[in-house]
């Protein structure tokens, strides 16, 4: 099998050229990202690999399928940036569903206990002996509600740790999982009563925007918010709103409405356009990080197994085990 692999970064390579040659595929990696504008280097390939900021409308499934790719592989969990319901009987779509789901949950805690204890700016402050504490002070988390909007892989992982710290915990899923020991309630006690609110959901036209002005305006005041999941769960300018009327205790984003071709770029030589995400930048309880919450070794060995995993079974008719369906509504 050949495979055009776009969006192509160092430590893709560390794993994916390895365990390509062991499959017997021609992996050709690309830099550039893989969108309308450079389509045209699939021809050839049998497969298209990419990753989240990478998309496939429509109008791509067509030319796709007359270069006669066969297949998109997904280097994630989320598909909302490919029109699934378009490559129907044209293209099969498949990705990894679950590579490490503790890595995200795990990342997700992390920018709490950042964003709550300050840890980000204590840093800077002692390397140059700054050790005041003022504007410094934080919550316990023990014996705090913990909100958690999405009960699959990730979620539980999440309520594993928050429970951990002795939290609470209150659920929402509109698919409870009846195995699962934890108190689902409605979307709207959930935003009032949690004092850490986690969004584990994926991007589906139901949950885009599922924090939103009225969301925001039922939530506590002092409420902690963190979104590992999609950018667009949460409405950007309704948070901005927010944050200024000094509603959250703490902000934690690793995703954002408008990441594509701006997350796991460096910028850092380029006037910021997105004025949004620059303001964000300004508030001293936000803390952004580049869409990273899988990014540990044991994931990114993950992802290359299953991804590789994925193309052997198409290529030897084997069960397509992580074939992509239609049930869930496509945004993108
Ligand atoms: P999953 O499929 O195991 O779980 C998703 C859960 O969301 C399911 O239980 C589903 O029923 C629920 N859900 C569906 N619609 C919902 C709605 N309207 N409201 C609330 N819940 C709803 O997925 P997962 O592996 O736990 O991943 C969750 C999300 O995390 C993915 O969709 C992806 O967007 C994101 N993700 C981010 C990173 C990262 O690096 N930041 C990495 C992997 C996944």
């Amino acid at each position: 099998m050949k495979i055009a692999f776009f969006s192509t970064k160092p430590y893709d390579k560390i794993w994916f050229e390895p365990m390509g040659k062991e499959y017997g595929f021609t992996i050709h990696f690309y830099e550039v990202p893989f969108q309308e504008e450079t389509i045209s280097l699939a021809r050839g390939f049998d497969a298209v690999c990419i990753f989240v900021n990478d998309y496939v409308n429509a109008r791509m499934i067509q030319q796709l399928y007359e270069m006669e790719v066969r297949a998109i592989l997904l280097r994630s969990a989320g598909f909302n940036h490919v029109d699934v319901k378009a490559a129907e009987d044209k293209i099969t779509i498949l990705r990894v569903p679950s590579y490490s789901p503790e890595a995200v949950a795990e990342f997700a805690m992390g920018m709490i206990l950042t964003v709550n204890r300050y840890t980000h700016k204590a840093y800077n402050r002692t390397r140059e002996f700054n050790m005041s504490l003022n504007g410094l002070m934080g919550v316990d988390l023990y014996q705090k509600t913990a909100g958690i909007v999405g009960t699959g892989k990730i979620g539980q992982a999440m309520i594993r740790i928050c429970r951990g710290f002795g939290m609470q915990v209150l659920a929402y899923d509109p698919y409870p999982n009846k195995e699962l020991d934890v108190e689902y309630v409605s979307l709207e006690q959930l935003m009032a009563e949690a004092d850490l609110i986690s969004l584990h959901c994926p991007l589906t036209s139901e949950t885009k925007h599922i924090v939103n002005r009225s969301t925001i305006d039922h939530m506590k005041q002092g409420v902690y918010l963190v979104n590992t999941s999609r950018g667009a769960l949460i409405d950007t300018d309704a948070l901005i709103d927010g944050l200024v009327a000094g509603k959250f205790g703490g902000v934690g984003l690793d995703v954002y409405e408008e990441e594509e071709g701006i997350f796991y770029e460096d910028k850092s030589g380029e006037i910021m356009k997105d004025e949004n995400l620059a303001r964000l930048m300004t508030f001293p309880n936000v803390l952004i990080t580049s869409h990273m919450g899988f990014f540990t070794k044991e994931a990114m060995q993950a992802i290359a197994r299953v991804t590789l995993d994925n193309a052997y079974a198409l290529e030897n008719g084997l069960p397509l085990v992580n074939k992509v369906g239609t049930e869930v509504v496509c945004l993108s």
